[in-house]
């Protein structure tokens, strides 16, 4: 199995290549030159399955040769060691075909983990084979972060950066950051939003010098790894509903449309998903895109949901290479279009691609706020933030007999001022990490400046 680039100007890469790249040298991402079928039958067979032996199932094709069979099982058990559901990600009834897909049950509560453990396992793997060093940078509006070190802190031949947003995040999601007390651990405040962090990181990986002077590895929802280790939940899920006999709906919280995408992909390998919908929140440039044709970036304007405070998804890049044809001449136009004028316009056709496949609605704070504790009050559940916008936009799209599965992407105990403020209840943090509040911290300012960032980065890993 070999890996394009949605741009068409960097050079086709296996399977550990391209997860090692992140970031294509021509500034597009990696997608599978060929997207892997399972029949009705592969489909039906996952039922009943350990969520690590349907993983392995649906991920096998992807890989290639990069790990052999024994290796690739060994790894992906490994991965999902951790998480305290046996399950990994249970599925829960919220009221008459409206499902929640329980996905923060990994070590930092957020589904991130899925991917990022597989992710720290892979790497792992492939650098004690290669006996190479990377650094790692990632940026962060909150959850990837926090997986990030987790999966890597302490591995050797690895140092991992990861720049955030300076007091966007929540306490829960710095302090995570911020206490590993690992060497090779560095968390890195930035004077700016997610998206400064972002151009930031993108433009580390642009800078061919120091991406190949610090041997540079990306680990963000860029990473086509993660995505793949995402598209898993898409089948466990439907298949508990029905799969592949029923056709199953799904409303994904979405900020860089990576967790949406997984499930675009888990549709077009066969699994009858009909529709998935891209639930925002006040920073709508998906829904906006989606609705109107015309992808325009704004402010970012803060919320309680800071994990979906985007502005450019990044993984929409991968859908429209799709909805284009695989076009990769079309898709660098649009983006050059969208670094001259901060935005651009979708083809008629590939709007139309685009919008048979994904719908979108909004959710505004106090909607956000009214549906946690609406959602407690009618079913006992806590709702982190994000979820909750899910959860408020799959009940305005939910058609009659068919089941709707919102992603849960965290847990409310990540983000419980919100949930305080919604229904007076303060969610605790699971025993394993309830002294999270008292364990020291170390962080680096920085400022919002490609020279400096690359300072900081030379420095600590000659040091
Ligand atoms: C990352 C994240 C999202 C958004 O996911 P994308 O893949 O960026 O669209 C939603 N909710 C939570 C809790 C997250 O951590």
């Amino acid at each position: 199995m070999n890996y394009i680039s949605t741009r068409g100007q960097a050079p086709e890469l296996g399977f550990e290549a391209a997860m090692m790249t992140g970031l294509a040298r021509d500034g597009g991402l990696y997608v599978p030159s060929e997207i892997p079928q399972m029949s009705a039958g592969d489909i039906a067979g996952l039922a009943g399955l350990s969520y690590e032996e349907a993983a392995f199932r649906i991920m096998r094709p992807f890989v290639g040769d990069a790990f052999d069979d024994r290796t690739f099982r060994g790894l992906i058990d490994s991965a999902y060691r951790g998480f305290d559901h046996p399950a990994r990600a249970p599925l829960k009834q919220l009221g008459p075909n409206q499902f929640l897909l329980e996905l923060f049950h990994g070590p930092t509560l957020a589904f991130k983990d899925f991917a990022m453990q597989l992710i720290g396992q892979l790497f792992q793997a492939a650098l004690t084979r290669s006996g190479e060093r990377i650094t790692i940078v990632g940026a962060t509006s909150g959850d990837t972060g926090s997986a990030a070190i987790e999966a890597f802190r302490g591995l050797p031949n690895v140092d991992v950066f990861i720049l955030f947003p300076s007091g966007r995040v929540s306490e829960v999601q710095r302090r995570q950051m911020t206490t590993p007390s690992e060497d090779n651990v560095h968390a890195l405040a930035v004077k700016g939003d997610f998206d400064d962090c972002q151009a930031r990181l993108k433009e580390m990986f642009a800078d061919d010098a120091f991406r190949d002077g610090v041997r540079l590895a990306g680990v963000n929802s860029i990473n086509w790894a993660r995505v793949l280790a995402q598209v898993v939940y898409y089948f466990t899920a439907a298949v508990s509903l029905g799969a592949p006999h029923r056709r199953v709906d799904f409303t994904v919280p979405t900020g860089n449309f990576g967790d949406i995408f997984a499930g675009y992909i888990a549709r077009r390998m066969g699994l009858p998903i009909g529709r998935l919908y891209a639930a925002t929140n006040h920073n709508d440039v998906v829904n906006r895109a989606l609705k109107s044709g015309i992808y325009q970036k704004e402010q970012v304007a803060p919320s309680i949901s800071p994990s979906m405070d985007i502005q450019v998804a990044s993984n929409f890049e991968r859908a429209l290479f799709e909805a284009y044809d695989r076009d990769g001449r079309a898709v660098a136009l649009l983006m050059e279009d969208l670094k001259a004028h901060d935005g651009f316009k979708i083809s008629q056709g590939a709007n139309e691609a685009l919008t048979e496949v994904f719908g979108s609605g909004m959710t505004l704070e106090s909607a956000t706020l009214e549906r946690i504790r609406r959602t407690r009050t009618e079913t006992g559940e806590l709702l982190c933030p994000h979820t909750a916008v899910g959860v408020d936009v799959a009940e305005r799209k939910a058609e009659p007999g068919v089941p709707m599965v919102t992603l849960a992407t965290a847990h409310p105990a990540k983000f419980p001022d919100a949930v305080e403020e919604a229904t007076g209840i303060r969610p605790p943090l699971p025993s394993r990490m309830a002294d999270l509040y008292d364990r020291a911290e170390r962080v680096t300012e920085a400022d919002n400046d490609l020279g400096a960032l690359q300072s900081i980065i030379r420095d600590r890993i000659s040091a």
